[in-house]
């Protein structure tokens, strides 16, 4: 069983086609990406797969951030 190797990727890793092992699958070819979201400036480095976990995550959180905002507004 291999580590994962998201866990050791860098700046330098961006652009670049990797085999990455995850505790999900194994990534062929995976490119590398950088993704930040726009409402809270945190930033994500890894596969495509994942930065798209990491912006519909956080879609979903800040979604749920401005309700419930909204909810205690309204208490
Ligand atoms: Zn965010």
């Amino acid at each position: 069983m291999q580590a994962d190797r998201s866990e050791e990727l860098t700046e330098e890793d961006i652009g670049h086609m990797l085999t990455v092992i995850s505790t999900d699958g194994y990534y062929k070819q995976a490119m590398i990406v950088k993704v930040g979201c726009p409402v809270c400036f945190e930033e994500f480095l890894g596969t495509k797969r994942h930065a798209g976990g990491f912006i519909a995550g956080h879609r979903a959180y800040h979604e749920f951030d401005d309700k419930s905002n909204i909810l205690m507004e309204r208490a």
